[in-house]
């Protein structure tokens, strides 16, 4: 029989359902699995004891025939779904010993579907990053390797790295992420499984630490697009507690799941031929274009005319969101305190030592957009291309149904490059914040391998709500792309 920690989790749960093993023993062999890859950093914080509970618990209903969806499986759930009784430190020092009294939204509804936590994964602090190297908490290290040179540690992705690492790494079933400007996608392309970030409003915020707003969504990752869309489909849902959660229906996007994408218009965006892409990239979109094609798609060309401005709006939207968010931590109300000179001495001296380089240089970037004066020219400005952006998206559904895009401009980096550049890091996510910014539903499937082994991801971006749409797409691609490499693991013991 496949080892418990190499199954998906739908196998997982049909296992379960059959009693072919308990979530007692599949609990225990992910704990053990978790504490043979403890190189990789990928949890902050590990929690045995409740996931055993959980499973014991989740085997005494099962007993009852009252399992639900996702009865026993143990998931990973990232650092910045605050979690009760449980740490939660969106890998700031600032939020270090924060032990939140309350449970967000997607991680209570994950837990009513009957899911097992093993732990809290790592990020990038705050969720701000595109390589894990900004945590308080240290680097989270990806599971793969480069063939050749084979030393160098490589980033998993960020921001939610640490879970795209533990789903890779066979540590866990599948994982929670947030995708803000790209951070489900990137993270799942760089490790080879499948991440998707649903229609802004599908995922309750509530309860999730906040980056920016108006563009922070939560969503999954899995080792399969059937994973996906079942894990999606427990933990959306709309929430009064969050005033941007749609009141919309829940498909059956798993049940409903076919690779058969007969009479289906998939538009090629011309925008995204980026000049001094990597043939490889180039070569891995066309291939999926091929793929598509020979199921049955029809291939359009379209047109985002605004892509080349989507990164510059981003990073004026989201650290302006941000300095506002992230000004409740004030040493009064929420986790460290630096007890210095007066008031004032002690806000500056705990935000000062609380926040990282990265999130003070958003701050400082979010504050001065917001700043009387400059408020008109560039947030005001950037707020205007958003829309401009969005109405790109809304020309080419007149044409097509779904849009076909690499996930990533290259596969993963080393922990260390690109980390004397932020312009460069800030590049990884040329292909995904566009549907951020525009609300839309987008998802990354491992399509191949780079010259050097390592994993690279496609793209789907569907319509507002269209995420069935988005899930049977990439069924197509996985069916097509066959993609069966693995990270070299050490043995559980
Ligand atoms: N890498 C992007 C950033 O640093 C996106 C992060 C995210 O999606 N949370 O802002």
């Amino acid at each position: 029989m496949t080892k418990l920690t190499h199954l998906t989790l739908s196998e997982a749960l049909a296992g379960l359902k059959k009693k072919e093993f308990s979530s007692k023993e599949i609990t225990q062999a992910h704990i053990r699995a978790v504490e043979s890859a403890r190189h990789l950093n990928a949890f902050i914080t590990e929690t045995p004891e409740l996931a055993l509970k959980q499973a014991e618990e989740s085997d005494k209903r099962r007993a009852q025939g009252k399992a639900g969806l996702l009865d026993g499986a143990p998931l990973a759930i990232k650092d910045l779904f605050c979690t009760r009784g449980v740490k939660t430190t969106a890998s700031s020092k600032i939020l270090g010993n924060f032990i939140p009294t309350y449970e967000s939204t997607v991680s209570a509804n994950l837990f009513r579907h009957g899911a097992v936590m093993l732990g809290k994964t790592g990020l990038d602090e705050f969720a701000m990053g595109s390589s894990n190297t900004t945590s308080a908490f240290g680097n989270v290290i990806s599971p793969w390797k480069r063939k050749q040179n084979s030393n160098a540690d490589l980033v998993p992705g960020g921001s939610s790295g640490g879970s795209s690492a533990a789903v890779a790494a066979r540590i866990c079933l599948g994982a929670t992420g947030t995708d803000t400007g790209g951070s489900i996608r990137q993270p799942a392309s760089f490790c080879g499984i499948s991440g998707i970030k649903p229609t802004y409003g599908r995922c309750s915020r509530w309860g999730i630490v906040a980056f920016a707003s108006s563009l922070d969504q939560a969503g999954v990752f899995g080792r399969s697009v059937e994973d996906c869309a079942l894990m999606l489909k427990s933990c959306a849902g709309f929430d009064p507690k969050d005033s941007t959660s749609a009141d919309m229906a829940v498909p059956d996007w798993n049940g409903l799941l076919k690779g058969d994408i007969k009479g289906l218009r998939i538009g090629i965006p011309k925008e995204y031929r980026l000049d001094g892409m990597p043939s490889e990239i180039e070569k891995l979109w066309q291939e999926g274009i091929n793929w598509v094609k020979a199921a049955g798609a029809q291939i359009v060309d379209v047109s985002l005319p605004h892509t080349k401005y989507a990164l510059p709006t981003y990073y004026i939207i989201a650290p302006a969101e941000a300095s506002s968010n992230l000004a409740r931590y004030d040493g009064v109300r929420y986790g460290l305190r630096v007890e210095e000179g007066n008031l004032r001495d002690m806000y500056e001296m705990t935000r000062a030592e609380g926040f990282g380089a990265e999130v003070k240089r958003r701050i400082m970037i979010g504050t001065y957009v917001l700043s009387a004066g400059y408020y008109d020219a560039y947030y005001v400005k950037a707020q205007k291309v958003r829309r401009l952006i969005q109405n790109d998206f809304l020309e080419a559904w007149k044409k097509c149904d779904a849009l076909l895009t690499p996930a990533t401009p290259s596969a993963a980096f080393a922990i260390g490059e690109n980390e004397d550049d932020p312009i460069k890091m800030y590049l990884n996510d040329v292909f995904t914040v566009s549907v951020n910014l525009a609300g839309l539903p987008g998802m990354a499937v491992p399509a191949g391998l780079s010259a050097e082994g390592l994993p690279l991801g496609l793209q789907v971006i569907g319509k507002a709500w269209g995420e069935q749409t988005v899930f049977n797409v990439c069924r197509a691609l996985e069916e097509a792309a066959q993609f069966s490499a693995m990270p070299a693991m050490k043995d559980a013991a």
